[in-house]
């Protein structure tokens, strides 16, 4: 059968619901001043500083999020180091760190500004209960809860942590987000009192759409989504909104198959809505080519960041040697890749370990043991047998706290294989491909900086900071772009700029009264599509799960990965695509988008994994339409361009931009100029 034209743009069919077949929502309204849309690390920040600004004038804040405050987003089962702590070193420094890792094209401006706010939230985190490790008199490292014991000065009154790597400081973080969302939850409870509402946080509500205003066709009047647990439909209208509802993972055909399937580096929730839902509104895109692939342990997806800085391990190819320093891999580098081959940043040791892979020099080994052993050796040295062998079993047990901290699977695995990493080596490897506009990572919105930052060009400040090119539409954390390496301090930081920037641009706007342009019902219909597509033919078959009239969101993910690993440069093809491979991928996108009007659920975690699903098709074209645009490989290591496989500065150090069209489904291609607002 020939499929439908879908000339709704991006939306789904309208005949699809008029809820004969299931069950209409209650729907409920909320009005709010300004809406968090996630509960991470920026919306943390962002409830906890918004409420204080918007005391004087009795402003509302609403945040929702789709999974529990207490353990959601990226920082959920805990971490063990803050990635960003800048201490003894200069913003400026920061700013040069960030813009060598991303291969030159950051925006300094909105970097040097996390980098000066980032030291008060971790000082915070360490007020709110979350033990740091530090310095003991002896020079050595005390955990958090030994410098507790100890007395040790807080950071705030001056004590020193204990660094893993120049902008990293290692803490006790099992309980780091429950934490930080106490006090998030706090703040929002004192706002709720002071403003008379009945109920200003909403756990388990899946955000959709943001629907524009009828008066003003450029703002976002709401935001719209559904209860995960009961029939409800919810309207949240705002004033101004913050998103930061994280990336996108699982648009790549994952490494791990079947079962494991749930196993992936960037948390399975976080589902590319950050992205999707700020497109949809035609807030405009930077940087979406880029991408992040961690190179990690294998299948455990465990953290390699403490072991490589901390424990100072090396990775070697399974002959022993340093990949890193293969003169032949550096030469043909250099000669495509310039100078940026000697910044040696995360592209390039993907790169060249990629290299070592293709040679069937894998697998890459991380020599766990060598450096348990040369650490067992100092220590005793340095300590003597008894007191060296205990120093050293503690750090041993601290390794384990890394896992069991932040990726219990990895330490389930080991213990499964019978693998102790302080006697034997493991293997690593690059990962399947995820969107993020943090850690080493860059993709996300095109936002206003700051305006006191002297030298800043005209066109990276317009207005509030942090604002998107939708006015009142705030953007924070992993989904602000060309400004990687926040990490979960620096989320919370930038949360926290974006609400006092937000609360500025409400009361500078008194007279917008959101007003969405489409009703409710309306809405209603658009969001619980698939649950009347799923009731209307789920007897045409024998089996609900395969049927002709709709496909289920398992399969629309299985096609999506499908063509995003084998089109646009996933592992199958060691990261390799072409015009030619993007144009086939594109077409073949463009179909499965065509084919998401048949989504079909059948109860409320499938109508989610629908819209899931959804939100990770948008944001893999916007990713794959930015690597088309971009005609040089920027980021070897993340993905190759084929036809263009070389850096190319005189026409490509700039930023590519986009904007989305949600009536005609099409995209808008720029360029935009990059400043280095400091010198190398
Ligand atoms: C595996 C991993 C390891 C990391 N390790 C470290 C580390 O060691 N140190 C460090 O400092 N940083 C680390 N980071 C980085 C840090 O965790 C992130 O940069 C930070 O959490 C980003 O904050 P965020 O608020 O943007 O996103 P998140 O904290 O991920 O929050 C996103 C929120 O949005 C919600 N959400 C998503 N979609 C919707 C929707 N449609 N509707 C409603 N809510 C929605 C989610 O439930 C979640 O609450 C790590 C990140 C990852 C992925």
């Amino acid at each position: 059968m020939k499929p439908e034209k879908n000339k709704e743009g991006d939306k789904m069919e309208k005949e699809t619901c008029t809820f004969s077949y299931c069950e209409k929502p209650e729907i409920v309204e909320h009005d709010t001043d300004l809406l968090l849309i996630g509960g991470g690390m920026a919306c943390c920040g962002s409830a906890y500083e918004g409420t204080k600004w918007a005391a004087a004038d009795n402003l509302k804040i609403t945040m929702i999020d789709k999974a529990a405050a207490d353990r959601s987003g990226a920082v959920a089962m805990g971490l063990s180091a803050i990635n960003t702590y800048i201490g003894e070193n200069t913003c400026e420094d920061y700013v040069r760190y960030v813009r060598a890792d991303l291969m030159g094209i950051t925006r300094d401006d909105l970097v040097y500004d996390l980098g000066r706010h980032v030291d008060d939230s971790v000082q915070l985190f360490e007020e709110w209960g979350l033990p740091i490790w530090k310095k003991g008199d002896d020079g050595f490292s005390m955990d958090g809860f030994q410098a507790g014991a100890a007395g040790k000065a807080s950071l705030r009154d001056g004590g020193t942590p204990v660094r893993s790597g120049k902008w990293q400081i290692m803490i006790n973080g099992e309980s780091y987000k429950a934490i930080v969302a106490e006090a998030a939850k706090k703040a929002l409870e004192i706002n709720r009192e002071a403003t008379g509402v009945d109920q200003n946080l909403f756990e388990r509500v899946f955000i959709v759409r943001l629907f524009k205003d009828a008066n003003d066709p450029k703002r976002v009047a709401a935001a719209v989504g559904f209860s995960v647990r009961e029939n409800k439909m919810y309207i949240f209208k705002a004033k101004a909104m913050v998103l930061a509802a994280g990336g996108a993972v699982n648009c790549f055909r994952p490494r791990s198959v079947a079962e494991g399937q749930g196993r992936a580096w960037y948390p399975v929730w976080n589902s590319g809505s950050g992205y999707a839902l700020g497109m949809q509104a035609g807030a405009e895109l930077t940087l979406m080519e880029n991408r992040m692939v961690p190179a990690r342990f294998k299948d455990g997806y465990g953290p390699v960041g403490a072991w490589f800085l901390f424990f100072k391990c090396k990775a070697t190819n399974s002959l022993g040697e340093d990949y890193c320093a293969d003169e032949g891999y550096l030469k043909d580098a250099r000669e495509k890749y310039g100078k940026y081959v000697d910044g040696m940043g995360t592209t390039i040791r993907n790169h060249l370990m990629l290299n070592a892979m293709k040679e069937g020099k894998g697998p890459i080994m991380m020599r766990t043991d060598l450096a348990m052993q040369t650490i067992n050796k100092k220590f005793i040295d340095e300590l003597g047998e008894k007191e060296g062998k205990k120093k050293a079993k503690h750090l041993e047990a601290e390794a384990w706290e890394d896992f069991l901290d932040m990726c219990i699977g990895q330490a389930g695995l080991w213990a499964g294989k019978s693998v102790d990493p302080a006697k034997e080596h493991s293997e690593i490897m690059p990962t399947e491909p995820y969107l993020l506009g943090s850690h080493a990572g860059c993709a996300g919105f095109w936002c206003s900086g700051p305006s006191d930052i002297p030298g800043t060009p005209d066109h990276y400040h317009w207005g509030y900071n942090r604002m998107s090119t939708v006015p009142g539409l705030f953007m924070a954390g992993d989904i602000c772009g060309a400004s990687g390496h926040k990490f979960s301090s620096g989320s919370h930081a930038e949360g926290r700029i974006v609400a006092k920037s937000a609360i500025a641009f409400i009361l500078d706007n008194p007279d917008f009264v959101p007003t969405p342009r489409k009703t409710a019902d309306e809405m209603a219909a658009e969001l619980y599509a698939p649950f009347e597509v799923y009731e209307k033919n789920k007897t045409y078959s024998t089996d609900p799960e395969v049927n002709p009239h709709y496909i289920k969101p398992q399969m629309l993910q299985a096609r999506l990965q499908k063509i995003g690993d084998e089109y646009f440069a996933g592992i199958s093809t060691y990261y390799m695509t072409s015009e030619t491979m993007l144009a086939e991928g594109l077409k073949q996108l463009t179909l499965l988008k065509e084919d998401s009007a048949k989504m079909a659920a059948s109860n409320y975690h499938e109508l989610m994994r629908c819209w899931e699903q959804y939100h990770r098709i948008l944001s893999l074209e916007a990713h794959a339409r930015h690597i088309r645009y971009r005609e040089e490989t920027r980021y070897p290591g993340y993905y190759y361009r084929g036809d263009f496989n070389f850096i190319d500065d005189d026409k490509w150090k700039v930023f590519t931009c986009s904007t989305y069209d949600i009536e005609t489904g099409e995209f808008t291609m720029s360029t935009r100029e990059h400043k280095n607002i400091f010198p190398d």
